[in-house]
């Protein structure tokens, strides 16, 4: 089973990492690919660019084995949908299932995501339980394909939907970029590698 993290990592953080860490220990993944978007249609642009995202994404999980970063969002013209990076995932893996893991916020937005049913086709969706967001009314749709066992998702490559807590964590991008923006220290909320690149760079340093 493959893992897949999508998220727009404007930084990464301790948030993201510590779920996919999680996650990927619960369902006994071989590799969690986290997927930084290019051109994300469903909110406001990046204040990093996707080149900068994804390096910040490369030199936090240095040295974390099954942890990978997965470009090909930034390797496609255009906006980003989880449809169709699912369905490129789907391609390169066509027999074993593919979990894709979303926060709750990210959950109660689902259903305004392009072609959303068919992200199902390609993948289980895991929702990871997130500190300062409830699950919402679910669709019928999604109330139809729920899974009460976490050993269903091994028995089918796509089509079930999960819940998940993982230790939360209330730690998020627009928080740290507000901090920095404030000149405030954000330290032990995203690794030091991440913290030292944001200040080369120096990013975020106006809101
Ligand atoms: P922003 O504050 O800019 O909206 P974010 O911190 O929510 O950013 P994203 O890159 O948008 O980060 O998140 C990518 C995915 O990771 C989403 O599915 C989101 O729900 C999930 N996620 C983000 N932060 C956490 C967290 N602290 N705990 C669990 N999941 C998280």
């Amino acid at each position: 089973m493959i893992g897949i993290l999508g998220g727009t990592f404007d930084p990464v953080h301790y948030g993201h990492l510590r779920a996919a860490l999680e996650v990927k220990t619960i369902f006994g993944l071989a590799e969690v690919r986290l997927i930084p978007s290019a051109t994300p249609p469903h909110r406001e642009q990046p204040a990093a660019s996707a080149l900068m995202r994804s390096q910040m994404l490369a030199l936090a999980v240095n040295n974390q084995p099954g942890l990978l970063v997965d470009t090909r969002e930034l390797d496609r013209p255009g906006a980003s949908y989880m449809v169709d990076t699912l369905h490129s995932l789907r391609q390169d893996s066509p027999n074993q299932p593919l979990l894709l893991f979303i926060g709750t916020d990210a959950f109660n937005h689902l259903t305004g995501w392009h072609r959303w049913r068919h992200l199902l086709d390609y993948a289980h969706i895991v929702v990871m339980t997130r500190p300062g967001s409830t699950v919402q009314k679910s669709d019928g749709f999604f109330n139809a394909r729920l899974a009460y066992e976490k050993q269903e998702l091994a028995q089918t490559n796509a089509g079930k939907l999960f819940f998940q807590p993982v230790t939360p964590l209330d730690i998020s991008a627009t928080a740290i970029r507000h901090m920095i923006a404030e000149k405030q220290n954000p330290g032990f909320l995203l690794p030091d590698a991440v913290i030292e690149y944001i200040q080369q760079n120096r990013l975020y340093e106006t809101r």
